[in-house]
């Protein structure tokens, strides 16, 4: 089916219960189960502790956003606290929905990434070029790590650059896939629309055209 412009908003689609889901328009990942609260590892150095989420992703311009609450994707991590901050350590598999961009339809995409990630905290390692502790609001995160905020370490953005980073360049929900009409618009995975292929030579076109006015 076409569906006129390949925007982000997602159509309706029919849940396992078989009820239609709402639709689920774009927003950046901000998951509240993402949000993990780590004062307690914080406070005991060299501790650890498990945790898990089930999420259900979709990709849009600005990135993931959550589209339902069936699930598809699995983050597993352990979180080490050391005296600097925490390591995140483990999983992120399963499957988030991508648009085909040959055919727009939605496919589900493999994913399987091994996360390893540091989040540092606040006011360690973090000076001023005179050599003053910055200031917590002044401090930003290296390329390499995150920062614990207010004793949370929030997981969005890691499973946001995770998944970016690791997706396939093409988004096709197969390698063969056939595409749109070019006129009608037709998935023509589904078969053939009927439609006549001109391909006429545009040099040829003008002749056609010299010859009409002739007439
Ligand atoms: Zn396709
Ligand atoms: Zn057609």
């Amino acid at each position: 089916m076409y569906r006129g412009s390949p925007g982000w908003e997602l159509l309706p689609e029919r849940g396992m219960d078989g009820r239609e889901d709402v639709r689920h328009v774009e927003r950046a990942l901000d998951s509240k189960a993402l949000k993990v609260p780590v004062a307690g590892l914080m406070k005991k150095v060299f501790t650890r502790e498990r945790f898990g989420a089930d999420l259900d992703v979709g990709l849009g311009e600005q990135g993931l956003f959550e589209r339902g609450h069936r699930g598809g994707l699995r983050l597993d991590l352990w979180l080490e606290s050391s005296p600097d901050g925490i390591r995140v350590k483990g999983t992120l598999r399963g499957t988030m929905a991508l648009e085909c961009t040959r055919c727009l339809e939605e496919y589900r995409q493999e994913i399987d990434i091994r996360v390893d990630e540091f989040y540092r905290r606040p006011g360690i390692g973090a000076f001023t070029p005179e050599g003053r502790p910055l200031p917590r609001e002044m401090e930003v995160p290296e390329e390499d790590e995150y920062l614990i905020e207010e004793e949370t370490i929030d997981l969005n953005v890691l499973v946001n650059d995770a998944v970016i980073l690791n997706l396939p360049i093409k988004h096709l929900c197969s390698p063969g896939c056939r595409g749109l009409c070019p006129h009608c618009g037709s998935n023509l995975n589904l078969g053939d629309c009927g439609c006549r292929v001109e391909d006429i030579d545009p040099r040829l076109e003008v002749l056609r055209k010299l010859l009409e006015e002739g007439d």
